[in-house]
């Protein structure tokens, strides 16, 4: 009895043994295959609606700048810190984000219509300076940061001013007032490697032909290389992160009808008229 328990035992084990084999190795071979299929082969999840890529055109190229992030930086020139209510000393620069589809591109020599935002009484222009990266990383140091650039446009940061100021005044988030559509206006992009980068030069906004913001980028409290070198310390850059650098002083309101003229010292003019 004993005898035939033991050979019973061991033929179980041996079949055990055997199954366990047998699912190893088939795991193997189908690891195996997959592994061995071409990477073509394995179409993506199809999505259950189409979604294009948000992307900007540059001068004078046939392809485009496809956009991940849009960050812009808060009072960097020291009068519009002042004129918004904050120190102009040296305090650390703050960013936020708008969505990457709030993005108007408009063409060189066109005024493009930009409609009036709902739910505002007070529409705001800021003309910035928009840096385009084709690379990024952490903690770039600013001596390194330029290398990053792709190139740069004109852009105006437009804010519902009125939804900014309520929601500040209650310490809420003021996303409502910045991160609306089309709440990111910005012309073409021309390659650095044409244009060099912009550390000085005209900055300049009129309304109806009447100049409203007037200054020069060497006025900004931080750079564009500082601020590439701050925003990395608290987020990856990656490539087609864009930044908007900043408005000089006296943003103001604009009106259905306005035309709004924007220039960069070294990049053709922007322009759109509200409707
Ligand atoms: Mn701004």
């Amino acid at each position: 009895m004993e005898a035939n328990q033991k050979e019973k035992w061991s033929t179980l084990v041996q079949v055990f043994d055997r199954r366990t084999i047998l699912a190893t190795g088939a795991a193997a071979l189908a690891g195996a295959a997959v592994e061995a299929r071409p990477a073509a082969a394995q179409a993506a999840p199809k999505p259950i609606f189409p979604h294009e890529p948000v992307t900007i055109p540059i001068a004078g190229e046939s392809e485009v700048f496809p956009v991940r992030r849009i960050y812009c930086i808060g009072r960097n020139y020291a009068a519009h810190a002042i004129e918004r209510g904050s120190d102009p000393t040296r305090e650390p620069p703050f960013f936020f984000q708008k969505p990457t589809d709030a993005i108007q591109n408009v063409a060189i020599g066109t005024v493009a219509d930009h409609p009036y935002p709902s739910l505002t009484k007070n529409y705001h222009h800021e003309v910035e300076l928009v840096a385009a990266l084709k690379s990024g990383g952490s903690n770039i140091p600013p001596e390194k940061a330029l290398d990053h650039v792709y190139g740069y446009t004109v852009g105006l940061d437009m804010t519902r001013r009125d939804l900014q100021n309520e929601m500040a005044a209650m310490k809420k988030p003021w996303e409502i007032g910045k991160s609306f559509d089309h709440a990111a206006v910005l012309g073409p992009i021309h390659p650095a490697s044409k244009t060099g980068h912009f550390t000085k030069g005209a900055i300049s906004l009129a309304v109806n032909g009447k100049v409203r913001q007037d200054a020069d980028l060497d006025k900004m409290i931080w750079s564009v290389a500082e601020q590439i070198s701050k925003l990395s310390e608290a987020f990856e850059l990656k490539a087609g992160d864009i930044i908007y650098s900043g408005t000089p002083a006296n943003v103001g309101p604009v009106v259905k009808g306005d035309v709004l003229l924007c220039k960069i010292e070294g990049l053709p003019d922007m322009s759109i008229k509200i409707v």
